[in-house]
């Protein structure tokens, strides 16, 4: 058995569909996963949110807001920014920034690390007719490197340095391969290299944001999913964005996308995040979807 997995305990389940056969870590065998994240200084309300799950944000993060998180009696993950606008990950002092960050966070004892930003820079959000716009160009660390390989290398390097003490996920960049060759070329994220090293993915389906129907999002997951091999959690929306638009995201599309997050082979579904649930008054939604299933 892979020894990350055995960290919670020894059974598992493979997880069977159509193509595609993944071993599950037992811990999420269970229970679907009802994901929130989360700011550590914008909590109120989360131990009603119906939640099990939160994946929080490192800034801020201290032995105190620990503390009263583990009161919650959530499964608790840590996010970590990787490479931003001015981080190229071919910089090695970019790469130790990273470690250092992922070092801190193991010390916490999370059970999910979540790499954020594991990419060449480029504003995909903000994709229009298939060019994403600010891309990373090459700089004295990158130029004339494979960027794929290069984030390939680094996925390999992280597993080393967690060594097994808790599983380790990275947020997804939600284009498929063949729709966006910019994903693989510029932004590096080759899902089919980086999703099998890694333990889990999280695509950032914001669907209304690149402009997708809720459908996109169960058929996404399913993409994802056989490209890795690996479980997937899918990350949704919760209020239009960036945050200059209106909110234009009704209780209803977010049912629908709820529903559509969670069909197989995806693991549960995450809600990105409390702060904008709060913003919005729309925590009760969330509670409302999160208790309609187990
Ligand atoms: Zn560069």
């Amino acid at each position: 058995m892979n020894p990350r997995l055995a960290v919670y305990e020894t059974a598992t389940l493979p997880l069977s569909y159509p193509g595609f056969v993944c071993i599950l870590p037992n811990c999420y065998n269970k229970f679907m996963v009802k994901s929130i994240f989360v700011s550590p200084t914008k909590l109120t309300g989360i131990e009603d949110s119906g939640a099990n799950h939160l994946i929080i944000v490192d800034i801020g993060l201290n032995e105190k807001i620990w503390g009263r998180f583990k009161k919650l009696k959530m499964d608790l993950s840590i996010s970590v920014n990787a490479f931003g606008p001015d981080g190229c990950p071919a910089n090695p002092e970019a790469k130790q920034k990273l470690f250092n960050k992922i070092q801190k966070a193991l010390e916490f004892k999370p059970k999910e690390i979540w790499i954020d930003h594991f990419r060449f820079d480029g504003h995909w959000e903000a994709i229009k007719r298939d060019k994403i716009p600010e891309i990373h160009l090459d700089c004295r660390w990158c130029q004339g490197k494979n960027r794929a390989a290069v984030l390939e290398n680094t996925a390999r390097e992280i597993m080393s340095l967690v060594a097994g003490r808790c599983l380790t996920g990275y947020f997804a960049v939600p284009f498929k391969s063949e729709d966006l060759p910019e994903l693989n070329a510029i932004l590096g994220q080759k899902h089919d290299l980086i999703g099998k090293i890694f333990d889990l993915s999280s695509p950032m389906l914001y669907h209304q944001m690149i402009n997708k129907p809720p459908i996109y999002v169960s058929d996404y997951v399913e993409w994802l999913a056989n490209r890795t091999q690996k479980p997937v959690l899918p990350i949704v929306q919760i209020k239009s964005m960036p945050d200059d638009l209106e909110d234009t995201i009704t209780e209803k599309e977010v049912t629908t996308v709820f529903k559509e997050a969670i069909k197989k082979p995806s693991l549960g579904v995450s809600f990105f995040y409390w702060t904008h649930a709060l913003e919005k008054n729309k925590t009760g939604i969330i509670k409302k979807l999160f208790t309609s299933v187990h």
